[in-house]
């Protein structure tokens, strides 16, 4: 803990959140990725404490919805302006826990606040309507009002910004939350919670419970007081909780796993398409689940591609993402590390060619050499599992029909990216791709602006915009008659 040297160390908690108070006994250790030493230990809480947050939230709920939104938007203000106080804290915080460099720490601070400023204005413009009526002396009006209590489960590779994208609409429209970071990264969770406490939000409007996954979750599922789930995470975590959700009927929104395609036509932009494959692969360590998972290249660009595309891998620099230089941190665990290697060597045992890295990285740990792959065949493991590590798998294509099925041949919908400059191709492509999100000669796709989100079993509902607010939302419908 020493070696994070942060402004405010009492930004990491070694308690849980809840009604207002830090409760609980560090049990459960959280290790820096970089080098395995422990940062500090959290509670292990059960569906006890679970429930006592919803209970909390439930309390909650009725003064914060009754709330004038400015109120509500002034305390989101307040939240951000602790945020943006604490920046570099918190990008501190989430390196340790999460190993990515220094840098994209920072951005996902930047991003994770995004949200709350973005929401604090959105609270003001959440407008009912007046509809024509259908009775003479009446009026119609549809008013929005929010859900009620939500609880949030979130994954380890955004663990700022995942928080954020969820309790601050959540906030904004009026509920209250229950949430639960992935165990492997809740400190940043924690630090988001103190400075929301010192910022004033009420007591019970936002908890946050760290412990086992599965009593808690089946606790926010079993509750009828819960009235959205909100998932980010693995598809078959997210079946699991649709599942367990159904029994009280909650809405869910999920955003589950990908399997993104990065196409390069045949006119693309070279070296263009090279940076934005590196931009889409190797961010995270190749750990988000909009990271290109099979690179389709045509013909007639493939050799000079993959011999660009190897150079600029083998640049990258490896490394404890505390340290300036690293452009490349280590995985988030053991088992990332062997799944890596095994998808790995299945494709190499069928015939595809390592050009670069292709083996742990000599930092040992769970650092593994940025790589590039050749001769992939759309049957292998490698391209219909979600890799989540920094192997760039690329296979040939020779005609657009040809390469849109394959891209859409898979369970997946979450985000596409494409290269070429024929404006017809362009549009005919991106109509054709079934996924929410496609990146037409761009992937940065992550702002606080746009419908985050996907398709098919990738996910439903959307994060961010004025959309973003709408799942937090319920319409209620007034018929006034004998006016
Ligand atoms: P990953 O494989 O990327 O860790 P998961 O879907 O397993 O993705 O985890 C995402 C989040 O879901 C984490 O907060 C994790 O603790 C939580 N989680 C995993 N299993 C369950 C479960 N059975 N019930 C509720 N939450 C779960």
């Amino acid at each position: 803990m020493a070696r994070l040297e942060l402004n405010d160390p009492s930004l990491i908690k070694s308690q849980a959140y809840l009604n207002g108070a830090w409760v609980g006994e560090p049990q459960d250790p959280i290790l820096n990725p970089a080098d395995g030493t422990p940062i500090t230990s959290v509670p292990a809480l059960s569906e006890v404490e679970a429930e006592a947050a919803v209970s909390a939230a439930y309390q909650a709920l009725q003064p914060w919805a009754g709330q004038l939104a400015a109120v509500r938007a002034a305390a989101l203000r307040r939240w951000l302006e602790q945020i943006r106080q604490h920046r570099d804290d918190l990008a501190k915080i989430l390196t340790a826990e999460q190993g990515k460099p220094l840098a994209e720490a920072s951005w996902e601070i930047d991003y994770a606040a995004s949200f709350v400023e973005f929401y604090a204005e959105e609270a003001l413009r959440i407008a009912g309507e007046i509809l024509p009526s259908h009775l003479p002396k009446s009026r119609v009006m549809v008013t929005k009002n929010p859900i009620g209590v939500c609880a949030a489960i979130t994954p380890w590779n955004f663990p700022a910004a995942m928080i954020t994208r969820k309790c601050a609409p959540a906030l904004a429209a009026g509920c209250t939350v229950v949430l639960k970071p992935a165990p492997e990264t809740p400190l940043s969770a924690l630090a988001l919670a103190e400075l929301a406490d010192r910022a004033g939000l009420p007591q019970g409007a936002m908890n946050v419970i760290t412990g086992p996954a599965e009593p808690i979750g089946r606790a926010w599922c079993d509750d009828p007081r819960v009235r959205l789930l909100g998932f980010t995470g693995s598809t078959e975590v997210g079946k699991l909780l649709m599942r367990q959700a159904s029994q009280t009927v909650k809405k869910v929104t999920l955003e589950l796993g990908g399997n993104a395609p990065f196409i390069v036509f045949a006119d693309a932009d070279l070296e263009a398409a090279v940076e934005g494959a590196i931009a889409a692969k190797f961010r995270n360590t190749g750990q988000t689940c909009i990271c290109a998972n099979r690179l389709f290249v045509h013909d007639s660009i493939h050799d000079r591609f993959v011999e660009r595309l190897a150079e600029r891998v083998n640049e990258l620099v490896v490394g404890d993402g505390l340290d300036p230089e690293t452009q490349q941190g280590p995985l988030i665990n053991t088992a990332a590390l062997d799944k890596v290697q095994k998808l790995l060597a299945d494709a190499v045992a069928g015939g595809a060619r390592v050009l670069t890295g292709g083996k742990p990285h000599p930092l040992g740990g769970t650092y593994f050499q940025p790589t590039v792959l050749d001769r992939v065949a759309p049957t292998m493991a490698i391209t219909q599992q979600e890799i989540f590590g920094p192997v760039a798998p690329v296979i040939r294509f020779s005609s657009e029909a040809e390469v849109i099925t394959q891209a859409n041949d898979t369970p997946y919908g979450l985000a596409a990216y494409f290269y070429g400059r024929d404006l017809g191709q362009a549009f005919r492509v991106a109509d054709r791709l079934e996924y929410g999100m496609v990146g037409i000669n761009s992937t940065a796709l992550g702002s606080v602006a746009v419908p985050f989100g996907g398709v098919k079993q990738s996910g439903i509902g959307r994060e961010g915009s004025h959309h973003g607010i709408d799942e937090y939302l319920e319409l209620k419908y007034l018929l006034v008659g004998g006016l």
